[in-house]
């Protein structure tokens, strides 16, 4: 999976290997003798087995644990939260598949109406197989028989008579999870430009308290704009999802995006902007954020979709520069194929002034520096009831070091040097200062860039792209570390 030779992503990504028939037997014996095991162990209680359903003989990738680990997350939590108390735990990481098996003490068959229930939240939810084995070691039974991928019957006879392909199980099975992962990175996306408008206030831009240097915008104008984007945003995260695949639709090998993905990406972002300028009436609310959050969305997904190298780090870990420098070798991909070596001159000459372009080629500097000083505020606030927005804070950090293009179109070299300067002084001011007197100076601020007719566009949409970061970082229970995290903390409580 050598995306453009990064060593930060080469480091962490690697692959499975496939399991044959002999592997597979081998493992329903030693899954018979771990079950034994453990009721053995913990008396009286019975056991839920969580394994994934995937045709074919590959049975684990990038793919499979994100779906793998959202169900076993949300299966340890439904079961936790109706007080079933948890008293032993395993998880079983193998080429024959990801599996876990817990003892929980509680009545058999309504930790089996519990586990239904999240067998049947959603289209993905139903390749997990979640069992329940009673006291005695005897299955308890669902109620109603589960419905076949393909054509909706019974799923028992189906199997038994071998009715659909293995080919065409695989296809059904990779989409229902591609699905999923876009959805879930759309989501991040539409979340990020919705929270990023809210923000109040923001300086020069539309916020709740009013719309800045932007006469002809408003609020719910981005609001409207944020949601005719959200389909493109998932239509980016499937293309990467279905770009440069093997023989296994559950594999994105990040070796073969080239320039049909590039292209693809391209012509929805296109799409994207016109539904934007159609839902507007024409005004341009998120050019830039479709370029930036676009980037994001498609590292989402790529990251969501790699397997970790063996006994390595999880790709998807909520770190923010790992994302970062997925989105940026998107940025690259979209370009001409080439990464100016260090921020500084040779981008500049490249690309002139820094602007969005620059920004995500170099990582996302901006939008990084804007999460890390939005909890610096935070922490710094941590006695006080009533704070300014964080995210305020944040905006500021992009302001003092963004030579935003929008800035200078609109106020010239002199009005970009004024933004920059102001954020300055309001980062220290607003660290040291009672929270009154911050938020008057913000809204002095406000006032000024209005007056001045600056509006710095850019730096609202790194501010999208931090918030983007944030979510991620704090989003989707599908990763590796936060089901250990929840099943650790269950174990402790007894
Ligand atoms: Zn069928």
């Amino acid at each position: 999976m050598d995306f453009f030779g990064d060593t930060a992503l080469n480091n962490i990504i690697g692959s499975f290997g496939e399991a044959d028939v002999a592997a597979m037997a081998a493992r329903r014996e030693k899954r018979a003798a771990e079950q034994r095991d453990m009721l053995l162990r913990n008396p009286g209680c019975c056991l839920v087995s969580i394994t994934l359903n995937i045709a074919g003989p590959v049975k684990r990738t990038g793919l499979t644990d994100r779906l793998f680990f959202r169900e076993a997350t949300e299966t340890l939590n439904a079961v936790a939260e109706a007080e079933f108390p948890i008293r032993d735990g395993l998880l079983i990481e193998a080429d024959t598949g990801t599996e876990a098996l817990f003892a929980v003490k509680g009545d058999p068959e309504k930790i089996k109406a519990i586990c239904v229930g999240v067998e049947e939240r959603d289209a993905a939810a139903r390749l997990a197989d979640i069992d329940v084995i009673g006291p005695d070691g005897a299955k308890a039974a669902r109620p109603t028989p589960r419905k076949c991928l393909i054509c909706g019957e019974d799923a028992r006879v189906c199997a038994r008579s071998r009715a659909h392909g293995v080919n065409e199980l695989q296809r059904a099975t990779a989409e229902l999870i591609r699905e999923r992962i876009a959805f879930e990175a759309a989501n991040l996306a539409h979340r990020a430009l919705m929270v990023e408008v809210a923000v109040t206030p923001k300086p020069g831009l539309v916020d709740r308290n009013n719309s800045g240097a932007n006469p002809d915008m408003d609020i719910e104008m981005f609001r409207t704009s944020a949601d005719a984007l959200s389909p493109y945003f998932k239509e980016m995260a499937l293309a990467v999802l279905t770009a440069g695949q093997g023989e296994c639709p559950l594999f994105i090998d990040g070796s073969r995006f080239g320039e049909k993905l590039a292209a693809k990406l391209r012509t929805v972002g296109l799409e994207a902007e016109k539904a934007m300028l159609a839902a507007t009436g024409g005004v341009n609310t998120h050019r830039g954020a479709i370029w930036s959050i676009g980037l994001m969305t498609c590292a989402y997904a790529y990251l969501a979709a790699s397997s970790p190298k063996e006994g390595g780090e999880d790709p998807l870990s909520g770190d923010p520069e790992l994302l970062c420098t997925a989105a940026a070798r998107f940025a690259l991909l979209m370009g001409d194929g080439t990464l100016p070596s260090s921020k500084g001159s040779a981008v500049r000459e490249r690309f002139g002034v820094g602007g969005p372009v620059e920004e995500a080629l170099l990582g996302f500097p901006s939008a990084r520096e804007a999460l890390k000083k939005s909890k610096e505020y935070l922490d710094s606030r941590s006695k006080s009831s009533v704070i300014v927005d964080p995210w305020a804070y944040g905006l500021l950090a992009i302001m003092a070091r963004l030579s935003d293009n929008n800035a200078l179109r609109r106020g010239g070299e002199e009005g970009a040097r004024f933004v920059r300067e102001r954020a300055k002084t309001l980062l220290g001011f607003g660290l040291e200062a009672p929270t009154r007197e911050f938020l008057d100076a913000l809204l002095a601020f406000d006032r000024e860039l209005t007056e001045k007719n600056i509006s710095c566009g850019g730096a609202a949409d790194m501010l999208a792209a931090a918030i983007f970061l944030d979510g991620a970082e704090n989003g989707p229970d599908t990763r590796r570390e936060r089901f250990i995290r929840s099943l650790t903390e269950e174990l402790c409580e007894k």
